[in-house]
């Protein structure tokens, strides 16, 4: 398409990728490059918190796009809330999920969970109340409650200074070359933690950023050229697509 850069098109920077560049380094400016193309996004779209947790469920195996249509019907239903599903059964929610696959499955979840937090804690408000290592163990005991779930959990209904690590994350730092491609969910984790810090709001708009960046640009095959991270990206200026 005239006009439009295509990986074909791609030609690395003349400029050599500076190899030496500390990896804290690079993440502060890929920080701050981020933040002058997106901004403060105020992510993560929900009206409220019961949402985010109903959505974090939802969004597995799936696209945000088929969270929406569940949530709308949890909405026309008067079901998106927490109370709400924990009085439900399964086959009466499931096929008010079923745009989003695996519904059999995911009503009983999203029931469960619903369960055992109103059971615990009543609400999300008094659940926010509990440090962080004590909710990790306890979602960590929830059926179908991975690390990324959790993650979302604690940053986005429970409003936890957590960052959450999801395939785009570590699709970009690897690409990056952040400690040259070879990462894990800790380690990423560790390294924004102390680059960073732990100010909730910035993680969660971190986070969301690079949603953003793996959408528009570090695709499965990247774009890079209009990539907002490009100059600090090993990936671009030594490979290319
Ligand atoms: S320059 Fe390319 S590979 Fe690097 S982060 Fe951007 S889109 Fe991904």
């Amino acid at each position: 398409m005239k006009g439009q850069n295509t990986a074909n098109d791609f030609k690395p920077l003349k400029i050599p990728w500076d190899i030496t560049m500390p990896d804290d380094d690079r993440i502060r400016a890929m920080h701050s490059l981020l933040f002058e193309r997106y901004g403060d996004l105020k992510w993560w779209p929900a009206e409220t918190d019961d949402e985010v947790v109903i959505g974090s469920i939802l969004t597995q195996n799936t696209s945000w796009s088929n969270v929406e249509k569940c949530i709308t019907n949890l909405k026309r239903n008067n079901i998106c809330s927490l109370s709400a599903l924990s009085s439900l059964e399964p086959d009466v929610l499931a096929p008010i999920i079923r745009s989003s696959g695996f519904y059999n499955q995911k009503a009983k979840r999203l029931i469960d969970i619903s369960r055992i937090i109103t059971e615990n804690y009543s609400t999300l408000e008094k659940m926010s109340g509990f440090p962080v290592d004590e909710l990790e163990l306890f979602l960590k005991d929830v059926k179908g409650v991975g690390r990324e779930t959790m993650d979302s959990i604690l940053s986005y209904a429970l409003h936890k200074p957590v960052f959450v690590v999801d395939k785009y994350t570590i699709r970009i730092f690897s690409r990056i070359g952040i400690r040259g491609g070879r990462l894990d969910i800790d380690t990423i984790k560790g390294l924004i933690s102390d680059t960073l810090g732990n100010d909730g709001d910035m993680l969660r708009n971190f986070h969301a950023m690079l949603v953003y960046l793996g959408k528009d640009h570090c695709r499965t095959k990247p774009l890079c050229p209009e990539c907002p991270v490009r100059s600090v990206c090993g990936y671009f200026i030594t490979a290319g697509p």
